[in-house]
């Protein structure tokens, strides 16, 4: 049987291409650790009944030689993105019976070049959380140790790479939803430049912060999946062609290789073994020919109070049109206003509550310049800061995470948990792209990682930088 776990899609491609496998040969390994696994792990909320009908398809398409780096490979796609005619409920109890009505255009894009869609993975309901323990429908347990957490929100999505059951995933990221379970669970996650993949089809959480990226076990694996999905769309009007806009950077006189570590961000509140960890990955950086600059970046430590006040704004926002009238749960009331507070209480979780109410305070007459004009000077301040610090640097580092997968009800109070995402808000808020790579494990087996942000539409050298780090591991 195909070792799924051990095995890239890029090796899997080439194996498909001379006819060792089928594509065939992959759903099913897949689905047999799918078999095994999932129940414990929660990994999948559907694993769609056609796979192998895809499958088939897929492995007709290499036989006539119309095959794609992405054809017959078997991907997860995390539960707020539409596939026409499939359930997709964002984790939550108000979706749980809503069909799509059209493909979201990451879908389209994965379908055209005929890779087989294997199921819906499980995240935090409409993806806030940092741990997957917010999903209407159970927490997904991480594959490592099923003790922790896989991280979140894209928890399903992490968890499927890294126990074998996908050779990929597509994750959502507004503050670290793809880095930071990338992090928990031993794989590269991407979130890339803001709009320059399409958020069409993805049901929108904070729109201003939510991009679609890629889950992998390496760079050169991420980056088959990011070539497919990124591009232009004429259904999101925010949507920019990333191609044409990255050779602005050709003009920056930088060498390509100088890495700026904000020192201030690393004094207090991180795991040992986190840090040292990345210590040591720098350390092999230098090996190889980059340079280390201390930089310093004191905007940004407001970055997760911004992201406080700006994101639930928009969820609030966002999550209105689910009211029990127009689209999922109903509970029938005395009045119009009753139909909406049933509704909306049965429907959503608690922390889904929490940042509605948090959302429509900060939006409040009244409150709307103390809280949310005032969030949006400090975001352009952080974004300019880092639009002037990639003058004197190509990327930014620090660690993904400040800690390594913890227990589950470990963070118990929501302030706990909203730390986790101290090091991955930034690039959100300043829409720049943002990769998470392996940096090691600690002494109990838990993978730390490293973080490396690039300027806006540097998306393509971020993946270069994880193949220096691993080929001298
Ligand atoms: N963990 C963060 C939050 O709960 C980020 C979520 C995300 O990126 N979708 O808001």
């Amino acid at each position: 049987m195909i070792d799924i776990k051990n095995l890239t899609i890029k090796k899997a491609g080439e194996m498909l291409k001379n006819g060792e496998i089928t594509s065939v040969d992959l759903v099913s390994a897949c689905l047999l650790n799918i078999e095994e696994k999932n129940k414990e792990l929660n990994i999948f909320l559907e694993v769609f009944s056609d796979v192998l009908d895809q499958a088939k398809k897929a492995d007709e398409m290499i036989k006539s030689g119309r095959g794609t780096a992405l054809t017959g490979i078997p991907i997860a796609t995390k539960d707020n993105i539409l596939i026409n005619g499939r359930k997709v409920s964002a984790g939550s109890k108000m979706l749980e019976n809503y069909t799509a009505t059209y493909d979201a255009f990451v879908i389209e894009k994965l379908k055209k070049a005929g890779a087989v869609l294997i199921g819906r993975t499980n995240m935090d309901e409409f993806a806030m959380g940092s741990s997957t323990e917010n999903s209407a429908y159970g927490p997904v347990k991480n594959p490592i140790d099923p003790t922790r957490v896989p991280g979140g929100s894209s928890g399903g999505s992490a968890g499927a790479v890294s126990v074998g059951m996908a050779l990929g995933a597509l994750g959502s990221d507004t503050g670290g939803s793809i880095r930071q379970p990338a992090s928990f669970c031993g794989l590269v996650g991407m979130k890339p430049s803001y709009d320059v993949v399409s958020r069409s089809g993805v049901m929108a959480m904070a729109s201003s912060l939510d991009q679609i990226g890629p889950f992998a076990k390496n760079s050169e694996d991420a980056k088959i999946i990011f070539d497919c999905i990124v591009g232009k769309d004429e259904m999101d009007s925010t949507s920019v062609p990333l191609r044409g806009l990255a050779s602005q950077l050709e003009a920056r006189p930088l060498s390509g290789k100088i890495i700026g570590v904000p020192r201030e961000w690393l004094a207090d509140g991180i795991d040992k073994e986190v840090l040292q960890n990345f210590e040591i990955s720098l350390e092999k950086l230098k090996k190889v020919g980059y340079e280390i600059k201390d930089i310093s970046l004191p905007y940004s430590k407001y970055a997760l109070a911004v992201y406080y006040i700006l994101m639930p704004a928009e969820v609030s926002t966002n999550l209105s049109r689910l009211d029990g009238v127009r689209y999922g749960l109903r509970k029938e009331g005395e009045n119009v206003f009753d139909t909406y507070s049933k509704s909306r209480s049965v429907g959503f979780g608690s922390e889904t509550r929490r940042r509605i109410i948090l959302g429509t305070y900060v939006l409040s007459h009244g409150y709307y310049d103390a809280y949310y004009n005032k969030a949006w000077k400090v975001r352009r301040a952080i974004a300019k800061e880092y639009e002037d610090i990639f003058k004197t640097v190509d990327f930014v580092a620090t660690p993904t995470t400040p800690t390594t997968a913890f227990k589950f009800g470990e963070k118990s109070d929501p302030l706990q948990m909203y730390l986790c995402d101290i090091f991955t808000v930034p690039a959100n808020i300043a829409g720049v792209p943002a990769i998470s790579i392996p940096s090691g494990v600690s002494e109990e087996g838990l993978p730390t990682a490293i973080q490396f942000t690039g300027p806006l539409f540097s998306d393509e050298s971020l993946f270069a930088i994880e193949q220096d780090l691993r080929e001298n591991i």
